[in-house]
């Protein structure tokens, strides 16, 4: 905050006036909910990625994530935010649980080249905490470019942060897998996160019946 700014704040207090300031927080530090506006094709996306200061996350980054992969893949796959080693590596799910991504998509016939990694957030969040709101509401215009420079056949949703926020819902990801959900014309499966699955492996089973089901969509 400037010397002027916090001046001003310190006359309307005194004045009784109360300063609207989203989510209790300072402004200044308050995500940019405003829609994204980017230029045409892929590399000015990247670049207003890796320059990106919509919310308190870019203070504490290493570097962003853009997400790797086909940029006309059939499959995208969109988990969380990064981690530590995605934060170091500066690629999505290079940690254990994307090893085991990388095994789920092999049994599904691909290739981690030929699909698109993607998460709902584009930064680590500190200590691997869950996205807050403002900052998927922030960072949300990037994915939705993605999507729409990809033009995937089918979404795959990996674990409760990505599937609730790309549904809308709040449903636990044990009622929004089995189905075949619609985001804006593109079928969407939801399955368990990897990480998920190497805590609780007897749900693997669950994991591979949700591939089917995103293979069955593609036939
Ligand atoms: N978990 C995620 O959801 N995304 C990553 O990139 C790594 C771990």
């Amino acid at each position: 905050m400037t010397g002027s700014e916090s001046q001003r704040r310190a006359y309307l207090a005194a004045m009784g006036v109360d300063l609207w300031l989203p989510r209790g927080e300072d402004a200044a530090e308050a995500a940019d909910e405003a829609p994204v506006e980017i230029g045409e094709g892929w590399e000015p996306l990247r670049e207003a990625v890796a320059a990106c200061t919509r919310c308190e996350l870019a203070k504490s980054r290493t570097q962003t994530v853009f997400g790797v992969g086909n940029s006309h893949a059939d499959w995208l796959i969109i988990g969380e935010a990064p981690g530590a080693e995605e934060d170091r590596q500066g690629e999505p799910f290079v940690g254990r649980a994307g090893k085991l991504l990388d095994e789920m998509l092999k049994a599904a016939g691909q290739a981690r080249e030929q699909v698109f990694i993607a998460n709902i957030l584009k930064c680590r969040p500190p200590g691997n905490r869950d996205p807050k709101s403002d900052e998927v509401a922030a960072c949300r215009g990037y994915l939705e470019r993605q999507i729409e420079l990809i033009r995937p056949r089918i979404i795959l949703a990996v674990g409760r942060i990505a599937a609730q926020n790309l549904l809308g819902s709040d449903a636990p990801v044990g009622r929004l897998r089995g189905r075949v959900h619609d985001l804006d014309g593109i079928p969407l499966v939801v399955t368990y996160h990897p990480a998920y699955l190497l805590r609780s492996p007897s749900q693997k089973q669950k994991a591979w019946d949700d591939l089917c089901l995103a293979l069955s969509v593609l036939r």
